[in-house]
């Protein structure tokens, strides 16, 4: 039996609907995702960064479809929306002209393990993979940890507060695999960038050479 015959049967067992208008069939319908606004420049990295380049591809607030998607994912399990969400960060990509090189490598921001146990699942790594095939390019798992379960950071409010929030909440257990390399670090949704910041902050104290940090929205 071939996976595409179990995805058919899926389909139809549990058939998906459209987060922005309700039709069946897909998480995210073709009209519905050509209205959502994809950015065609990266997102200049705030203040001093650690930070290569900054890429959001649409924005959460004004995009309500996209907020949506994310939504869906993020918070009721609707895993099969990380391949479009994965599809909006792509097109951002490629209209900011972005080129991965041979010593590129991509991770996710990672969950803390009480959150990963309450969710099943690390959204960011299921958009991360996506981005790594698209590029083929290798996908490291796990090389960062979060080690502090910290406040949600929309709960938090000023940037100050939020860099403060997260600051020391992440490790690098591989340094091995992150020497030298160029890190494409994927999130769902950034904020003031204060999380990417912590994340690249641990990278780079392991041996990493530049962090790309990439969310779907911003
Ligand atoms: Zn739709």
């Amino acid at each position: 039996m071939g996976n595409k015959f179990v995805q058919f049967i899926l389909a139809l067992l549990f058939p998906s609907f459209c987060v922005g208008c309700d039709t069946e069939g897909s998480v995210l319908c073709a009209a519905c995702r050509n209205a959502i606004v994809v950015q065609r420049v990266p997102t200049r990295p705030a203040g001093r960064s650690s930070l290569s380049m900054l890429y959001a591809a649409t924005e959460y607030r004004e995009q309500k479809i996209a907020s949506l998607l994310i939504g869906a994912l993020k918070y009721h399990g609707v895993k099969r929306a990380a391949d479009h969400c994965a599809d909006i960060l792509i097109t951002h990509l490629c209209l900011a002209q972005f080129a991965p090189q041979k010593n590129y490598l991509v991770t996710a921001v990672p969950l803390h393990r009480k959150r990963l146990r309450e969710r099943g699942f690390n959204q960011s790594e299921l958009i991360a993979k996506h981005i790594a095939a698209q590029y083929a390019l290798p996908y490291a798992p796990r090389i960062l940890a979060r080690t502090i379960h910290t406040t949600p950071q929309t709960e938090v409010r000023e940037r100050a507060k939020r860099l403060e929030n997260v600051k020391g909440a992440f490790v690098c257990y591989n340094a091995q695999t992150v020497r030298g390399k160029y890190i494409i670090l994927i999130d769902d949704v950034t904020t003031t960038g204060a999380t990417f910041e912590a994340c690249a902050h641990a990278l780079k104290s392991a041996g990493a050479k530049k962090i790309i940090a990439c969310a779907v929205a911003k």
